[in-house]
């Protein structure tokens, strides 16, 4: 890190060493102003995560580990933590799972990893957190299915006895309805009252209404069962993009609990991502969500932490949040036969996350910075020049220089065989330099 050519590099460049961040993510924000909504927290030890009422758009995901393997649940939970997920939901589905709890609990804390716990419960919820005492106090939360907690008078107990729960060991609960386990009794309800109307409903209309209504009337009964409103999140996820933005369009309209925005069963690959960023990005833009999962299926192998890098990159993109430096790289074209400045652009962008985890501690503002990579003069120079640092590296035929940009002025041309390396001392200086305070650099006269 300490490179004394990159550090006289950034001398020149840098007039003033502990210049504020050119790039404020809230200054650069275009959305609408966010839907009033309660705000629900969710704490465990000295940690609090706050949904809703203002305070930033959480990233949240989930396990795929068998929840009664306490080790491979632990072992997934601080991977997805590390990553960078602000709280963690957990399958807890038998008597197995629930007395796991506890124990997984315990392999965090003892990690220093105080991320809260979410209890994922159907069916069984309300048995197994009484059975599970300790299961009820290591969550943080609870997630509630109102279509999967039993049919006829036994659902309307099954969900007070949750609700009771909830209240006795004050945990806030989402109440989460899903497309795939809505409630039947009401569907049929609904479908038989728009059969009479004279101009009736189509039926995905009358869906779309039975969710939200699951939703916003589950939430009233846990209000009146003596649940506060400031302990009740809400969602009403399906798979489609458009059916998505127009429930939570609805749920916004009718309710003020915050709203756990995902699209459910995305996916795999690309098509989980697309169709994710676009259902969230129209309703973060609108100022609807206040946290957010995206539910990527993962290829064979692939780790389960990319559903929380693409929901802080979807945050990061809006400029809502921000959580790790941005690379800007062109896509390439028959001007850059080599692949030189991909290998760079990905070098770049690797290093710049793994540095993350020690770089948030000590340069504030860190997150922010925007780095570029371009591959040839025709947009390099200038894409770099709106970048905090960037580089254009010679496309073919051009001259084997590669010049960068530093708070947009031409800083330095690089050259030779190790244009990688000295870029990568460039951009460490320019962290250090930029976004720590305590470690002045002092200006001087421009070549
Ligand atoms: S910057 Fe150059 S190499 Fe990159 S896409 Fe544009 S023209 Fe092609």
């Amino acid at each position: 890190m300490n490179n004394p050519e990159a550090q006289a590099t950034l001398r020149r460049a840098i007039p003033i060493a502990v210049a504020s961040s050119s790039t404020s993510v809230h200054a650069a924000t275009r959305t609408a102003p966010r839907h009033a909504t309660h705000r629900v927290e969710v704490t465990w030890g000295g940690t609090r995560v706050a949904i809703g009422g203002s305070s930033a758009i959480a990233v949240q995901s989930m396990t795929n580990t068998d929840t009664a393997d306490v080790e491979a649940t632990a072992a997934q939970v601080a991977e997805l933590a590390l990553a960078g997920s602000e709280l963690v939901r957990i399958t807890v589905n038998t008597l197995e799972a629930a007395r796991a709890v506890a124990p997984i609990r315990q392999r965090l804390d003892a990690q220093g990893l105080e991320v809260p716990l979410i209890g994922d419960f159907h069916f069984n919820g309300h048995k197994l957190l009484t059975q599970a005492p300790d299961c009820a106090e290591a969550l943080s939360k609870y997630r509630i299915n109102p279509g999967n907690v039993g049919t006829g008078a036994r659902r309307d107990d099954n969900f007070a006895r949750l609700i009771e729960l909830a209240c006795r060991y004050d945990k806030p609960v989402r109440i989460g309805v899903n497309w795939g386990s809505l409630d039947q009794d009401l569907l049929a309800r609904l479908m038989d009252e728009n059969s009479r109307l004279a101009q009736p409903l189509d039926s995905g209309e009358v869906l779309r209404e039975a969710l939200v209504r699951s939703a916003v009337d589950s939430a009233q009964r846990a209000q009146e069962l003596g649940l506060p409103a400031d302990r009740i999140c809400l969602s009403a996820k399906v798979s489609g993009v458009q059916d998505l933005i127009a429930v939570y369009r609805e749920l916004a309209r009718r309710s003020s609990h915050p709203l756990h925005l995902g699209l459910t069963e995305a996916g795999l690959g690309s098509k989980g991502i697309v169709s994710s960023t676009a259902a969230l990005s129209v309703l973060l833009q609108e100022g609807i969500g206040d946290t957010i999962r995206i539910s990527l299926t993962p290829q064979p192998g692939e780790s389960r932490a990319r559903e929380v890098m693409v929901a802080q990159e979807i945050l990061q993109s809006l400029g809502l949040r921000a959580f790790a430096p941005m690379v800007a790289a062109c896509p390439g074209c028959g001007r850059t036969t080599s692949t030189v400045f991909q290998e760079l652009a990905e070098r770049i962008q690797s290093y710049l996350r793994a540095q993350m985890p020690a770089w948030r501690e000590r340069y504030r503002g860190v997150e922010s910075m925007k780095v570029a990579v371009m591959g040839c003069v025709v947009n390099g120079p200038g894409e770099s020049r709106h970048a905090d640092i960037g580089i254009s590296l010679p496309g073919t035929g051009e001259s084997p220089v590669a010049p960068v940009y530093i708070d947009g002025h031409h800083a330095v041309t690089l050259k030779g065989e190790t244009i990688a390396e000295q870029f990568q001392a460039l951009v460490d200086e320019y962290v250090r330099s930029r976004y720590a305070p305590t470690e002045p650099v002092q200006a001087s006269p421009a070549d």
